[in-house]
């Protein structure tokens, strides 16, 4: 018994080593990937089902790491986040995405609003509103283009906060989206006073919503209380027809998933644009 315990010590000992080896391994990796240009931005359209037609970009980090190899953005956000480089990175980003969407509209592009996905810990920084306008003034876009993603968890966390951040941006002209919305559990009261554009449905609901009566259920609530809320409503995840059809059916005014695109590049993005929305 004493040597399965050692053992199984040995084993538990090991395993938090590799976890806190790996975080070590990638903080320090990530401390250099902006100056070392080992990040990139991708973006994957927004549709509106109505038009039929691409109204918006959302931004999503990519790393490609000579060391480590491509690492998912699930993986090294909430490492970015723990070592305080998210500020850096998420700023990074900001202006990346910010200078793409003035691009594409120097172009003479059809108009896309441009989603950024903002972490709690940059949420929380009260410094964020002059970052966001000085870099939206730096590099020449109207704010209504910009929308911020916030997930519906860091809003429901500090409810008082989030309003009084949503509406110092809010005031600015920026759009807000609430992210994964249905799996924060933020109160009806205080939805309403986030000065919220749109809620982005989270992808559990959509997977199984042509089988599963309850997520259906759920989706149906989630839309009729946006509208009568005044909010849109876009349903991510979305990889079939059917979910698509389902979707369009009962009013949800956007979609975002492979059924559409992948997160592309930008110039695979500018060229979907030209060849000119959805089916
Ligand atoms: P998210 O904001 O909920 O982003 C949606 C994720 O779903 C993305 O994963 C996207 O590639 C994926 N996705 C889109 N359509 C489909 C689909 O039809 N089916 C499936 N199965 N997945 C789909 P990704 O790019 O790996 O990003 C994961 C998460 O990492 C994001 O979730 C977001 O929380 C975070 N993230 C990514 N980029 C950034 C960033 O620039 N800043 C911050 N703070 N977080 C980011
Ligand atoms: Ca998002
Ligand atoms: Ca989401
Ligand atoms: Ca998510």
């Amino acid at each position: 018994a004493k040597r399965t315990g050692r053992q199984g010590i040995c084993f538990f000992t090991s395993a938090v080593q590799q976890r806190a080896a790996r975080h070590l391994q990638l903080v320090n990796a990530l401390r250099y990937a902006i100056e070392r240009k080992q990040l990139h931005v991708v973006y994957q359209p927004q549709v509106a089902l109505r038009e039929r037609a691409i109204i918006g970009a959302e931004a999503l980090l990519r790393w490609e790491s000579p060391e480590l190899g491509n690492v998912s953005p699930a993986e090294f956000i909430p490492a970015a986040e723990e070592s305080g480089l998210i500020q850096s990175i998420g700023a990074w980003v900001l202006r990346e995405a910010v200078r793409q969407a003035v691009r594409w509209r120097a172009e003479g592009l059809p108009p896309v609003t441009m989603a950024v996905n903002l972490s709690a810990v940059q949420f929380r920084n009260t410094d964020l509103p002059k970052l966001i306008t000085r870099i939206l003034q730096e590099e020449g876009l109207p704010a209504e283009y910009l929308e911020l993603e916030l997930t519906e968890a860091v809003a429901a966390n500090d409810p008082q906060g989030a309003i009084a951040m949503m509406n110092n941006l809010h005031e600015r002209g920026v759009r807000m989206s609430i992210d994964d919305f249905g799996t924060g559990y933020s109160s009806l009261s205080h939805l309403k006073k986030f000065m919220a554009y749109k809620l982005k449905i989270d992808q559990s609901f959509v997977r199984d919503i042509t089988t599963d009566a309850e997520d259906r259920a759920i989706v149906n609530a989630i839309i009729q209380m946006a509208r009568s809320l005044g909010m849109r409503t876009i349903a991510e995840g979305v990889e079939t027809i059917e979910q698509l059809s389902y979707l369009h059916e009962h009013h949800c005014d956007e979609i975002q998933g492979y059924y559409f695109s992948r997160p592309v590049a930008a110039t695979a993005f500018r060229q979907l644009l030209l060849d000119g929305a959805a089916r």
